[in-house]
């Protein structure tokens, strides 16, 4: 199935790419022993190579290329053992070098794939490259009405430029790309993916086609940063592509801005071409070469990545495909799963971590269970829901209370009173009341009227406040109704 842009069905395609740069997780930059720290002091983690200034040399950071390597194997791609840097020269006043260094003809890592669960099925969505290059730095122009500052802290800090191929087809297929890819990249410990702080950051192309016409003109969405936007951003840019064509215009090739405002994308520049760039080989660096042994070593110590951990958790827990993706998103989340569950029923303990724990952390913004309540403390309280001494409503209602206090869930229990009844005499006696209580609605169950049993669950539910166990007052109700 295809995306289909809205007023123009079953007509028009619309064709992405794109271009991710991940922030490499690392204390020290690409070329220089600077400090990457977020929200430093502006201007206090550059030395003379990232100021640019002439003659300082720059000498690989090895951790940065280790991570370029384990990213690369995490994205099933093929690691180059030669690769060149090379100089891509532009004026930019936040770019003290007047050129960046990045990898053009021969990158670090060459093509790969990931796997995406699009509606239709399991996609496979490839990836052109992977290339390491400097950051730049920022301008800031909403400080002063006069004058626009620069802060040089994240000149020359190590990107990871991941390329996808043109294979994704719709605004959620890209949502689930970058989520996919995000999961990865923190899965591996190469970048935090924190869209937010600029860690991430995804530069969407955008091309629109009649079905199976050969592929559109592209233009290139720079720097939006939140998926949310992402796909607003698709959403119009395919629409304003289709509407040039209809009209008998054509697409420029261009380099185009999101307004999230307005939710509008507009020109920013007519594309540049790779020659316009003049890239030449950097005569101050030499060919990266990597030893075989060093990946393969690389390689053993890959993770469990969320592809095949979910395959596990399916075969072990039995649980659903849909539940275990969703828990192997987050590395963290993953491991908060697999300590509950190790001696407790999977299905209860997906249902309450997937079900009240995220609906919590949702409303909290939080991403790791365990920063809003421990194993241990989650544990107990589905052992006594589990063994009848607390029931699932109560559970349900006194949740964000037990979460958010320093109660156990024994505690809490005593504390509330909330005891279930399970205790078979008490509850034998409960049902001779309610059924001494309503002598008329026996005979008429006596005599077929079989619906009535759930009025008398009701009754017996109603003078136990709630409290009686459910399932022991169905049996021991069924028993009594035989006789
Ligand atoms: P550039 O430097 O021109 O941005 P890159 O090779 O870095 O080129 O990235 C090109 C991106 O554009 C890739 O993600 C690729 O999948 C995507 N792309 C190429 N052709 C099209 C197209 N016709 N429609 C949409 N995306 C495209
Ligand atoms: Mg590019």
């Amino acid at each position: 199935m295809s995306y289909f842009i809205r007023g123009h069905e079953s007509k028009w395609e619309v064709v992405l790419g794109l271009e991710v740069h991940a922030q490499i997780n690392s204390l020290s930059k690409l070329f220089s022993p600077s400090s990457t720290g977020y929200g430093a002091e502006p201007n206090s983690q550059v030395n003379l190579i990232d100021a640019g200034m002439p003659g300082a040399l720059p000498v690989i950071n090895q951790e940065c290329v280790k991570q370029a390597v384990i990213t690369g194997l995490g994205l099933n791609a093929k690691i180059n053992l030669k690769s060149i840097f090379d100089r891509k020269n532009y004026f930019y006043p936040d770019l003290p070098q007047g050129y960046q260094i990045s990898q053009f003809e021969n990158p670090i890592v060459g093509s790969g794939h990931l796997i995406i669960e699009a509606e239709e099925g399991t996609k496979k969505i490839g990836i052109t490259r992977l290339h390491l290059e400097q950051d730049a730095g920022k301008s800031i122009h909403d400080q002063d009405f006069e004058n626009s500052f620069i802060d040089l802290n994240r000149s020359g800090c190590a990107l990871m430029e991941i390329v996808s191929e043109p294979d994704l087809r719709s605004p959620s297929e890209v949502s689930l790309y970058i989520k996919k890819l995000r999961s990865i990249l923190r899965y591996l410990g190469s970048c935090d993916g924190n869209m937010e702080k600029g860690n991430l950051r995804v530069d969407v192309n955008v091309s629109v086609r009649r079905f199976d016409a050969e592929l559109g003109t592209r233009c290139e969405i720079k720097n939006i940063n939140s998926i949310k936007f992402i796909q607003q951003a698709i959403e119009y840019e395919a629409r304003r592509q289709v509407k040039l064509i209809e009209s008998g215009k054509i697409v420029e090739q261009q380099t185009r801005l999101f307004d999230s405002q307005k939710g509008e994308t507009r020109a920013m520049r007519s594309k540049e071409e790779s020659h316009d760039y003049r890239y030449f080989p950097d005569p101050d660096l030499p060919p990266l070469i990597l030893e075989k042994k060093m990946i393969e070593d690389l390689k053993l110590q890959l993770p469990e990545l969320p592809d095949k951990k979910k395959i596990r958790f399916i075969e072990t827990y039995g649980i659903k495909k849909y539940d275990a993706e969703i828990l192997v998103s987050e590395k963290e989340v993953a491991e908060y799963f697999e300590k509950l569950v190790s001696d407790r029923d999977p299905k209860m303990v997906v249902t309450w971590l997937t079900g009240e724990l995220f609906s919590y952390l949702n409303k909290k913004n939080l991403d790791n269970p365990q920063s809003a309540i421990s194993v241990e403390k989650f544990g107990e309280l589905l052992d006594l829901i589990n063994d009848g001494t607390l029931s699932n409503r109560l559970a349900k209602e006194l949740f964000v209370e037990f979460i958010e206090s320093n109660m156990s869930a024994s505690e809490l229990v005593k504390k509330k009173g909330m005891v279930q009844i399970s205790d078979e005499n008490e509850i034998i006696n409960m049902i001779e009341t309610v059924l001494d209580q309503n002598q008329k609605m026996l005979e008429e169950y006596r005599s077929g009227k079989e619906k009535l049993f759930g009025f008398f669950v009701g009754q017996i539910m109603k003078i136990s406040n709630g409290k009686a166990n459910p399932q022991m007052v169905n049996t021991l109700l069924t028993k009594r109704l035989k006789k």
